[in-house]
């Protein structure tokens, strides 16, 4: 890496055209003597070297006074640098730090944010491995969370003198709850709390929480910015300096940091975010109606279909949905819905989603407990409709659903 590649990649966005447009052209190389590749190269190293001490010195300062500049492997190269101008392109905020996995963007914003005494309010449909990283790391370190669902009014009654933090995901997971989150900014500000929330939903490019007054946003660009299932990838982004810095901080000390090459596979689902996931919610669009229309099958979980309770937030907030839908296999338990499951063909059984492919998760039923408004009877199957074509997974759907006695079960139940 030498300094003119470094120099080479602001960390602004170019912030001319729309999203789309910006999304194809964020973080290209510039020309040198003349010419540039369309990508940026992946630029793998651990030592940077630099051409006199002076000018390690002047490296060493600019980035001591909070510039995104590398010293070292482990602040990333360009190849880095491009990808966090791309993401920033998508999320807004003014700086965007690369992590190893969606679930250490959300350690590292805890870790970043708390110290010993102070008390978090997080919206109970989070991921569900957020009650892990609370029971087995943050109790420990005497930090305290409290789980509410924000639609009735309890969230600004959780909070208390020493919070310091809301904690949310809209849509939450599994069931897609929509929660207003332009209300809950409101509560964070007149509070003086800081507010981060989870858009792996979204991924950006259907809603922005920065522009609504979050202070982070958290990726797991696992999921639809990488888009392909070949890559583990977090990030956060900071909509102001003052929380950057916080950030900063711990990400350094944290020792956070991702191979080149992940980040330019990142770098390459950005490019084709916008297609993708408009595909993804035309064919879970077909695929949530069709379902709906099914006898056996209870409720459909997709916020973009009118009758959810989410709808109208949706509407109001979203520019679109994403490939996620979840069902009732009604009068089914956890067997009957795993029979399904295995009868399924092109919609794999495995865990995440946001790939090009179509998935399969039996729902433990534990897990939809931490639900508050879960009042459904029957097991609960999350489908990620991919780029297959959607008539494809229809028939797919409907000779799996025929491997289940759930028609059956539906019937005797009543
Ligand atoms: C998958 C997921 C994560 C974790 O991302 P990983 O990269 O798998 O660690 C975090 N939040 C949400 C909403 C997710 O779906």
């Amino acid at each position: 890496m030498t300094r003119s590649s470094i120099d080479a990649h602001s960390n602004a966005p170019d912030a001319s055209g729309s999203l789309a447009t910006r999304l194809v052209h964020a973080g290209s190389p510039r020309f040198v003597e003349g010419t540039a590749p369309v990508n940026v190269p992946v630029e793998r190293t651990s030592t940077v070297r630099h051409a006199s001490t002076a000018a390690q010195h002047d490296v060493h300062a600019r980035r001591k006074a909070g510039e995104n500049i590398a010293s070292y492997g482990r602040h990333g190269s360009q190849t880095h640098r491009a990808l966090e101008d791309a993401l920033l392109a998508l999320e807004g905020g003014v700086r965007a730090f690369l992590v190893p996995s969606g679930l250490s963007a959300i350690s590292l914003t805890f870790l970043a944010l708390l110290s010993p005494g102070d008390h978090v309010v997080v919206t109970d449909s989070v991921y569900a491995p957020v009650r892990r990283l609370d029971t087995g790391l943050l109790q420990r370190l005497g930090i305290e969370l409290t789980y509410v669902d924000p639609r009735d009014g309890q969230l600004e009654a959780a909070i208390r003198p020493h919070t310091r933090l809301i904690y949310t995901e809209s849509p939450g997971s599994l069931l897609y709850e929509i929660y207003d989150l332009c209300a809950i900014a409101r509560v964070a500000q007149r509070h003086g709390i800081a507010l981060a929330t989870d858009n792996t939903w979204a991924s950006g490019i259907l809603f922005r929480p920065l522009d609504a007054g979050a202070d982070i946003s958290i990726l797991a660009a696992t999921k639809y910015v990488a888009g392909h299932s070949d890559v583990m990838l977090g990030a956060v982004i900071a909509r102001t300096d003052a929380v950057a810095a916080r950030i900063a901080a711990a990400h350094d000390v944290l020792g956070l940091t991702i191979g080149a090459d992940d980040a330019y596979l990142a770098l390459r689902g950005v490019r084709t975010l916008p297609v993708r996931m408009a595909q993804h919610q035309r064919n879970a669009t077909r695929v949530a109606q069709w379902l709906q229309a099914q006898p056996g099958v209870g409720r459909v979980f997709y916020p973009a279909l009118p009758g959810d309770p989410g709808y109208a937030l949706w509407q109001r907030d979203f520019s679109g949905a994403n490939g996620l839908v979840s069902f009732v296999l009604e009068g089914a338990d956890q067997h009957a819905a795993e029979r399904v499951a295995d009868a399924l063909r092109l919609f794999a059984i495995g865990a995440s989603w946001g790939g090009y492919e179509s998935l399969v998760t039996v729902v433990a039923p534990e897990r939809l407990t931490d639900h508050a408004q879960w009042d459904q009877a029957g097991a609960v199957l999350r489908l990620h409709v991919g780029l297959e074509d959607a008539d494809d997974l229809i028939a797919d759907l409907e000779q799996a659903l025929q491997h289940a006695p759930v028609v059956a079960l539906h019937a005797i139940g009543g």
